[in-house]
């Protein structure tokens, strides 16, 4: 395969022209962007990669070779046979190859993207990651319809395109994956629910591009000191959303927790669960394990019992026997998944041995409730409206 013909060169080293990394997220307004790229990881651990196309071009890093390919042509890269030959040599993701199109699209397997596609090695597993660097906006637009929905209204589109924006810039900007990581990852964020869901190229629609190019440039910023920040949002906030502090452990500069009545009519009304004495043991111990609470496990043989809950309470109080513990409700759905427990907007019951959960809401809460905004845009509100309800502590800025 093309792979097995190289020699890897451990003193080449190699640099991704990237717009403006390194940068801390307060210099953004010190640099002119025009046409801001993002590079996408939307591979993860191929053990085989097939990139297709109209008037290829390869470039592989590795020996510096440039090829053209006129007409149609696909490329295999065999990186699990490639890794295991190089295995021990590989210590860092290595840089292999680039392929871009004369027609601006190009596949990865059966998948249409833009941009030109990256393939590099995964230390790890035998494997490759593959790459998409393309516009920003490109990169929005398809984004819409995956993260909310493509036929939804323009103005409901704006709003989640200017946060969607701002997190990938705040991606990029702090270069947070690859400090995470330890070493250059060659990516500013992956494609997942974790991050955020890019769409390939048939995932635009009409909307999605008139709301991403009506909002070019714009992301939000600290009223303050001006900062991009993680921006968050989710499906269903179920009547008020949160700060990040009280979901995750880290403080995020700017953020508020405010009403949001207009998401109530859309979507699943409530959810409930049930959860088992059992499962309520386990839960306990991977809060003690993790640090979260500390008690004698002796004294989960004594009854359980919960402290009257309100959906208004962040924690909840837990007796085991006379001993109380105190836990930040999110960390019941970071153990229990979001499949059990569907939001972190919820009040849990005794019911006999075992625990009722009653729940409103769909997501994590921080940040814009989508469904809000689709309310929101119905009624008539814009764009910059919208964003400064759910996002009361940043403001609209033009960046490109
Ligand atoms: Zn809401």
């Amino acid at each position: 395969m093309v792979f097995s013909k190289l020699m890897i060169l451990f003193t080449v080293l190699f640099f991704w022209g990237t717009s403006f990394a390194g940068l801390r997220p307060s210099q953004y307004r010190h640099i002119s962007l025009s046409k801001p790229k993002i590079k996408v990881r939307i591979g993860d651990k191929l053990k085989k990669v097939t990139i297709s196309g109209t008037d290829l071009k390869r470039t592989l890093h590795v020996n510096n070779n440039h090829k053209k390919f006129p007409g149609r042509k696909r490329i295999r890269f065999n990186c699990k046979s490639f890794t295991r030959k190089n295995k021990g040599k590989i210590t860092k993701p290595i840089l292999l190859a680039s392929v871009s199109s004369q027609t601006g699209l190009i596949s990865l397997d059966r998948t249409k993207y833009q941009g030109r596609l990256h393939v590099v090695t995964s230390p790890s597993e035998e494997s490759c990651d593959v790459i998409q660097e393309v516009d920003m906006d490109s990169y929005i637009s398809g984004l819409l319809s995956k993260e909310m929905n493509g036929a939804w209204p323009v103005e409901a589109l704006k709003a989640q395109a200017v946060a969607a924006r701002t997190y990938a810039f705040y991606k990029q900007t702090t270069q947070q994956v690859s400090r995470k990581l330890g070493h250059q990852a060659y990516y500013d964020l992956e494609s997942s629910e974790k991050h955020q869901v890019a769409g390939d190229f048939f995932a635009t629609t009409l909307n999605t591009d008139v709301a991403t190019n009506d909002t070019a440039g714009y992301v939000l910023v600290t009223k303050g000191k001006g900062n991009l920040t993680e921006t968050f949002f989710h499906a269903k906030c179920g009547g008020k959303t949160l700060r990040p502090s009280s979901v995750w452990s880290n403080r995020v500069e700017g953020y508020k927790g405010v009403k949001c009545p207009y998401c109530d009519s859309h979507g699943k009304k409530n959810w409930k669960e049930t959860i088992t004495k059992a499962r309520m043991i386990k839960f306990l111990k991977w809060a003690k394990r993790k640090g979260h609470v500390r008690f004698n496990n002796s004294l989960l043989g004594k009854k359980i019992r919960l402290a009257k809950d309100k959906f208004s309470s962040g924690n909840l109080r837990v007796y085991l026997g006379s001993k109380v513990l105190i836990l930040k409700k999110p960390l019941v759905r970071r153990y229990f998944g979001r499949f059990t427990v569907a939001s972190n907007n919820f009040k849990m019951v005794s019911k006999g041995k075992d625990f009722r959960v009653y729940g409103k809401g769909l997501g994590h809460g921080v940040g814009m409730c989508q469904l809000g905004a689709l309310d929101l845009a119905d009624r008539g509100w814009d764009f910059k409206k919208i964003l400064a309800h759910y996002f009361p502590g940043h403001k609209l800025v033009k960046i490109y």
